[in-house]
């Protein structure tokens, strides 16, 4: 089993640590800032083979420059749609990375909506997908269209339950909350809510999450299932197919 650290960056970042085997070596994915990185990497003796970008944004990428300062030859991965400064390889559904101290490659998924160029990344059973899904959450449709963020979404669906979802932000209980305004009798829902609310009680993350509790307490994974559009319709919602159903609820989202 793949060994990841978490970093916390900015408010609310995580930065993802992915450790070679029986190495000194790792890899980040987004890179907010370059601080807590480069702590982690002296306080434990480690070199940096690598930095592995989910989309454009300042809090995913803002790290990369100093990092690249102490580390001038690593290499710097993202798609090449989202124009990233300081990256040296692009990279689409169809590549594989591979790291001389990882065990396997890591596979690559092209999950636009968030941004056009988003992409998440697969190591064995961990996926790191920077802002597209989130905890009992979905990320903004920014630049992409709403058919192209349910597609994302459909494809993070497919892969094995027992995928842990490692997210950029820690906005779980923010989630939680909408969600149990959509979905309050769900009763996985309120053991995933207990959950949440003692590990950061404690300063811990709420990551990473199984793709099973999200597929039972995500109400962005679940839009057609009659509960959620029973209680999407009782908000006025009047479609009849999938995106625009996730669509109007991103929207009761924003505004609630
Ligand atoms: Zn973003």
């Amino acid at each position: 089993m793949a060994h990841i650290f978490t970093l916390n960056a900015l408010s609310d970042n995580y930065i993802w640590v992915l450790h070679g085997v029986n190495s000194s070596h790792v890899i980040v994915f987004d890179p907010s800032e370059a601080d807590p990185v480069l702590n982690y990497l002296q306080k434990n003796n480690l070199t940096l083979d690598g930095i592995l970008l989910t989309h454009k944004h300042w809090d995913h990428t803002g790290g990369v420059k100093t990092l690249l300062k102490h580390f001038p030859t690593i290499p710097v991965y993202a798609s090449k749609t989202d124009q990233v400064e300081g990256v040296t390889k692009f990279i689409s559904e169809s590549d594989e990375i591979v790291f001389e101290n990882l065990t396997s490659p890591i596979k690559i998924l092209d999950i636009p909506g968030h941004t056009l160029g988003h992409v998440a990344y697969i190591y064995e059973n961990a996926l790191f997908c920077g802002d597209t899904l989130f905890s009992v959450g979905m990320g903004k449709i920014f630049e992409g269209t709403p058919t192209q963020m349910y597609n994302a979404l459909a494809k993070i669906k497919k892969l094995p339950q027992e995928t842990l979802i490692y997210c950029a932000h820690e906005y779980t209980l923010a989630n939680i909350k909408f969600a149990q305004n959509i979905d309050p009798n769900n009763k996985t829902l309120e053991l995933r809510k207990s959950e949440v609310e003692n590990l950061r009680k404690n300063n811990l993350p709420s990551l990473p999450v199984s793709l099973n509790i999200e597929l039972k307490t995500n109400p962005f994974l679940r839009c057609e299932e009659p509960s959620i559009l029973a209680a999407l319709k009782n908000k006025g919602y009047t479609g009849n197919d999938p995106v625009s159903a996730l669509l109007f609820l991103r929207e009761l989202k924003n505004k609630f």
